[in-house]
């Protein structure tokens, strides 16, 4: 298997910031990301799985660790009746593509997710009121020891999160589909899409929601946007002046920059409604948010 070394991470993620992995294995097979996995144990590196790094901020200075990214067989799609079984690197646009050619729906909801079907399970993405929890029926996950299927329970999946641990890949990914005509299914894609580009920034290169939504009436966003941040910059990162919830690369920005937003947008939404937001983007290579 190959290692590479040097790639840096601001062309693994949507935002476009980060420094080198210190090494990259593009696994193709689930005994190719076992071997990877087993790599990293014998060089003693931390594994960082990324999907299309759609919710991902890594370090400006790189991000020592063993950076895995699923391709090849871990990144296909197969339909078995009304399952999709998809590589954990398979993009949610072509799994979603996939399963309206053969008449499969409930994966609508993923239309404007940005992301991976693997990615979508460690993070629990959802949207619309839905999210993977609904679909997922199993997945595989592999770790140096070998891979097995785990169930939904195991999994424990809920808003944002799941019980994955550090160097625990979900290789492939069993979604629970219903039959539903194409027709319908695009028309609620195209409805979904169109609702998205009139709220969120969809043509900024972004990380997607900063914060989780806290508990209560007010969304993140909203607490933001009262906080009167739309429109602040640091450096090159800009609180999107469409949602207050999302930083954009306005050019040039370092994951620094975002930090430093993200700070002043604790610290202003704590003193403005008393509450501590929680991030949702994950942090690679050392980064971190200070307590209050
Ligand atoms: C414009 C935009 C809109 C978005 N809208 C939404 C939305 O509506 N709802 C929503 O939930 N999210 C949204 N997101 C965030 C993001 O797309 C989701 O969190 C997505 O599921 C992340 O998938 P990814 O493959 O890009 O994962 P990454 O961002 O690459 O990684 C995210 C986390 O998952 C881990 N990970 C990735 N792949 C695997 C794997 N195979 N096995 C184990 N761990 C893995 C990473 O290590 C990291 O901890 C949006 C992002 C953008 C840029």
């Amino acid at each position: 298997m190959n290692i590479e070394t040097g790639v840096s991470l601001s062309k693994l993620t949507t935002i476009g910031t980060g420094g080198p992995a210190k090494a990259l294995a593009r696994p193709r097979s689930v005994a190719e990301l076992e071997e990877a996995l087993r790599f990293a144990v014998t060089e003693a590196l931390e594994v960082v799985v990324v999907g299309l790094g759609s919710n991902l901020l890594a370090g400006d200075e790189g991000v020592d660790a063993l950076v895995i990214r699923l391709e090849g067989e871990l990144a296909e799609i197969e339909v078995d009746g009304t399952s999709l079984v998809a590589g954990g690197g398979a993009t949610n646009a072509v799994s979603l593509h996939r399963a309206r050619d053969v008449s499969l729906g409930g994966f609508e909801f993923a239309c404007a997710i940005p992301g991976t079907v693997g990615g979508g399970v460690k993070m629990n993405a959802g949207a619309y009121g839905r999210d993977w929890s609904d679909i997922v029926a199993r997945a595989l996950v592999a770790t140096a020891e070998g891979s097995d299927w785990v169930t939904p329970d195991e999994l424990d999946l809920s808003y944002r999160r799941s019980a994955l641990r550090a160097g625990q890949v979900v290789a492939r990914v069993e979604l629970r589909l219903e039959p539903r005509p194409p027709e319908a299914i695009r028309t609620t894609v195209s409805e979904l899409i169109a609702q998205r580009k009139t709220t969120q920034p969809t043509n900024k290169r972004t990380f997607g929601s900063v914060f989780k939504n806290p508990p209560g009436d007010i969304g993140a966003g909203r607490m933001l946007e009262l906080c009167g941040l739309k429109g602040n910059r640091i450096g090159g990162a800009l609180i999107s002046p469409k949602h207050a919830n999302f930083i954009e690369n306005a050019g040039g920005a370092t994951s620094a920059d975002c930090v430093a937003l993200m700070v002043e947008a604790r610290r202003r939404a704590h003193e403005q409604f008393g509450i501590v937001l929680e991030r949702e983007v994950a942090f690679i290579g050392g980064l971190e948010l200070p307590p209050l």
